[in-house]
């Protein structure tokens, strides 16, 4: 997973961004020094972190294979852009290869544990 933040993004007229720090703690302490040296923060205030955390993207690829819930099944997916694109891939596979109309909650749940992401 990489974590993507740009000052822009919570409407700061600056064109500091960092990009794909490997955490979004990593990213938090980097945003520090530049909020103190570039926008004269000494701590930044817990609604601003709030809101560049809402700002921060993240990216990662996403996989799942239905053998990881106990599905005697071969299916796989690699690669997935997002766990939201993922998940409706899945539902097409649950759908048509597994006869869920929809997925349950419970077994959802347990699909969401067992992802990967990278
Ligand atoms: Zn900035
Ligand atoms: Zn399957």
């Amino acid at each position: 997973m990489k974590y993507t933040f740009r000052c822009a993004d919570v409407g700061m007229d600056c064109g500091f961004s960092i990009m794909n720090a490997s955490s979004e703690d990593e990213l938090l302490e980097m945003l520090k020094i530049h909020a103190k040296d570039s926008h004269g923060l000494t701590s930044i205030p817990q609604e601003m972190v709030n809101r560049i955390k809402g700002a921060i993207k993240k990216s990662g690829k996403y996989s799942f294979s239905c053998a990881d819930v106990g599905m005697n099944c071969g299916f796989q997916i690699e690669n997935s852009s997002t766990e939201d694109e993922l998940l409706r891939e899945l539902s097409i596979h649950a759908k048509m290869s597994h006869k869920m109309e929809t997925i349950p909650q419970d077994t959802l749940k347990a699909i969401k544990q067992k992802i990967k992401v990278s």
